[in-house]
């Protein structure tokens, strides 16, 4: 699913924020990314979200090698194959839960009712269904990022990334949060999550360790 060679990311004024990476995620992985704060992992995430493309090495995600495709390929690629979640949910205010989750399909050609239909079953799945009309305002944070992950999955991506899905969240919702991405691994989305929470790592079947720029180990716990 997502397969990294070798890859450097330098940014001008001589920041090397990955130095050669290698790493290999099989489909159906659940992984957290772990390190201290400027070791790279946004970068790496940024790197298989599509988003941004390595200084040297190759990318190849969902079997495409992200530096031979143009961006137009790539954008059509993130959207029908990556979902993203944040931890600030990034929700549209003054739109409905219901539109917010709907609003994840605007770029694959589905239309609006089609896209309304859709985004009440993500939102049933998350445990909203009881919350279709609300305002992101009238929910709360592990609500707002249960929303956020609908709008994430609602296109039904292989590829699910979230950058510190709980950083914002109670410990509570926090595990609500987490125990929703579990379900989705279960069901077969492949997940990579960036998180500061040991708990939370080790609550993952696998962990990615980086620092200053490079990938400590991979470790797999039976
Ligand atoms: P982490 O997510 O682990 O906190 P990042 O991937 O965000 O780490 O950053 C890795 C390094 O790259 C840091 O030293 C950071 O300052 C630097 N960096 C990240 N983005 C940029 C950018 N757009 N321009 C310059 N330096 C950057």
């Amino acid at each position: 699913m997502i397969e990294l060679t070798e890859v450097t990311k330098s940014y001008p004024g001589g920041v090397t924020a990955l130095d050669r990476v290698s790493l290999h995620i099989g489909a159906g992985e659940m992984v957290a990314v772990v390190g201290p704060s400027g070791s790279g992992k946004s970068t790496v995430l940024h790197l298989i979200g599509t988003l941004d493309r390595p200084t040297s090495g190759t990318v190849r995600i969902d079997g495409h090698d992200v530096a031979g495709l143009p961006d137009r390929r790539l954008a059509a690629l993130r959207a029908a194959r990556i979902g993203f979640v944040f931890q600030q949910f990034h929700l549209a205010a003054g739109t409905s839960a219901l539109d917010n989750v709907a609003d994840g399909l605007l770029y694959q050609g589905v239309r609006r009712p089609e896209r309304r239909r859709r985004a009440a079953v993500a939102l049933d799945r998350v445990g909203l269904g009881h919350r279709l009309r609300h305002d992101p305002h009238e929910l709360s944070g592990g609500e707002r990022q249960r929303v956020a992950i609908a709008r994430a999955v609602v296109g039904r991506p292989p590829l699910l990334l979230a950058d510190e899905p709980t950083g914002a969240l109670d410990s509570r919702s926090g595990e609500e949060v987490m125990a929703l991405l579990t379900e989705l691994n279960a069901d077969g989305t492949t997940v990579v999550i960036i998180t500061h929470d040991r708990e939370i790592a080790e609550s993952v079947p696998r962990r990615i360790r980086m620092r200053d720029g490079r990938v400590l180990t991979g470790e797999v716990v039976r």
